[in-house]
């Protein structure tokens, strides 16, 4: 099994060799909340119709047409199912998640709308198409792509944006041709490559999903075809495959983005499509789909162990933790570390630690430093670190910002080399998040000054 196994993720292995080994979590994206009912995932497992429609604007005419770009988002799709199908079945769970295999089986009933309605982007400005709609009244596809730079970036106030997939107001795929402007079925720049590649394309959407025999010699031919391309992110089936994960309820995963508290997928993030990283799916985005597709077919409450083979196990769409687990999350000046417990998934408490660079050297710099410090006291132009910790309390895990703090929690600031400035808070919060009381002291080159406390 493990052989077979291995034999199968090879070719992709291989394109990611030059990149350092790591692992991903599979958060689905907490925009879901919103319209989460009617999405792609809850279409395919009630196996209803998925509309579509493409907008393709001038210069990605220059790159792709109507029919080899529709062909390459039906292979996005496709890629997603079958890769996730073959996880399954490798990893010998079949039986466990035999609801789940029938509807990745299954082909998508995916139906083309003759073109996209622009009337739910009201901000949007008609004159920024290279193509103006027809004026007829067209119905809104449940997925709109639009292969284009100009309608939403403006619509954004911006002058360029990257991809992006959103559920407001209709759901929508953006992908800016200046950001994906490589097509991998581009016959005049890459010749044979390029034939490989629609020749593997067509095979695989004319091979039904559930035919495993011929679906797995024609995905190495893809892996084959796509090769040279490697991981890059201008690629568009790359780009499709990123955004439609979106699509399916999964949130972007790279090891900086903060996806609230979503107790979902795993804790720590794992390499994949939906950080960026490879071309093709891993076994951290299958994981992903395998949770989406539970939580859509109402069986969270089926374990199942993880494609990885990291010894980790999910169950209600979570990692099954045995022993405190920590998430680092990096960011600009300094890092957030949250600590998981195995009772983290029946209550919700975990472990924060914040640090974080801050100064007092502007009015709009100290905009990071904690509202309860006496700000008064802070000596000018001084810059040092701000270090919080606490126990928070996920109220909701679908709405990561429906959390509170609970029980003690401590920030303190130090500003200032040498003689320093310091300022410690004790905050005692109620299972509920109120504040219960707070104590205050101002250190002046280390030494007490101040004391305050105030009790609500
Ligand atoms: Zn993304």
């Amino acid at each position: 099994m493990f052989k077979k196994y291995f034999a199968f993720l090879l070719p992709a292995l291989a394109v990611l060799a030059a990149c350092p080994a790591q692992a991903l979590p599979t958060a689905p994206v907490y925009t879901y909340r919103n319209n989460q009912k009617n999405f792609l995932t809850q279409k395919l497992v009630n196996k209803e119709p998925i509309t579509y429609c493409i907008y393709l604007s001038k210069s990605a005419r220059e790159i792709t047409n109507l029919q080899d770009f529709e062909d390459t988002l039906k292979l996005s799709i496709k890629l997603w199912m079958i890769n996730t199908a073959q996880f399954i079945r490798l990893s010998g769970q079949e039986k466990e998640l035999a609801p789940l295999l029938a509807v990745l089986e299954k082909e998508p009933n995916l139906q083309r709308l003759p073109e996209c309605n622009f009337a739910p982007y009201k901000k949007g400005n008609l004159q920024d198409l290279d193509f103006p709609p027809s004026g007829k009244k067209v119905p809104v596809a449940d997925l709109s792509v639009f292969f284009e730079d100009r309608f939403f970036a403006h619509m954004h106030g911006q002058e360029a944006i990257y991809p992006f997939f959103s559920l407001v107001p209709a759901p929508h795929l953006v992908l800016p041709t200046k950001y994906l402007n490589i097509n991998p079925a581009d016959e005049t720049l890459f010749g044979e490559q390029a034939r490989q590649f629609i020749s593997a394309r067509k095979q695989l959407l004319q091979t039904p999903n559930y035919d495993t025999k011929q679906i797995k010699p024609l995905f190495m031919e893809m892996l084959k075809a796509m090769q040279p391309f490697g991981n890059q992110r201008r690629n568009l089936v790359y780009g499709l495959q990123h955004e439609l994960g979106h699509a399916f309820g999964l949130a972007d995963q790279l090891p900086s983005v903060d996806n609230g508290d979503l107790l979902l997928g795993t804790v720590q993030p794992r390499r994949g499509i939906m950080d960026n990283f490879t071309t093709f799916l891993s076994c951290d985005d299958a994981d992903g789909l395998v949770i989406v597709l539970q939580k859509a077919l109402n069986l969270t409450n089926q374990r199942f162990t993880s494609f990885c083979q990291d010894g980790i196990t999910f169950s209600d769409g979570m990692e099954k933790l045995s022993a405190p687990k920590q998430r680092v999350i990096p960011s600009k000046g300094g890092t957030t570390t949250r600590t998981y417990y195995p009772q983290t998934a029946t209550n919700g408490i975990y472990l924060m630690e914040k640090s974080e660079y801050v100064n007092t050297e502007s009015e709009e710099s100290t905009r990071k430093i904690y509202y309860l410090f006496d700000f008064s006291r802070f000596p000018k132009g001084k810059g040092g670190f701000q270090k919080q910790r606490g126990k928070m309390k996920i109220l909701d895990p679908n709405d990561p910002e429906n959390r509170v703090p609970v029980g003690e929690h401590v920030t303190e600031i130090t500003l200032g080399a040498g003689p320093q400035h310091r300022q410690t808070l004790k905050e005692n919060y109620d299972d509920n998040g109120k504040l219960l009381s707070y104590t205050l002291e101002i250190y002046d080159e280390e030494v007490l000054t101040d004391t305050r406390a105030k009790t609500f």
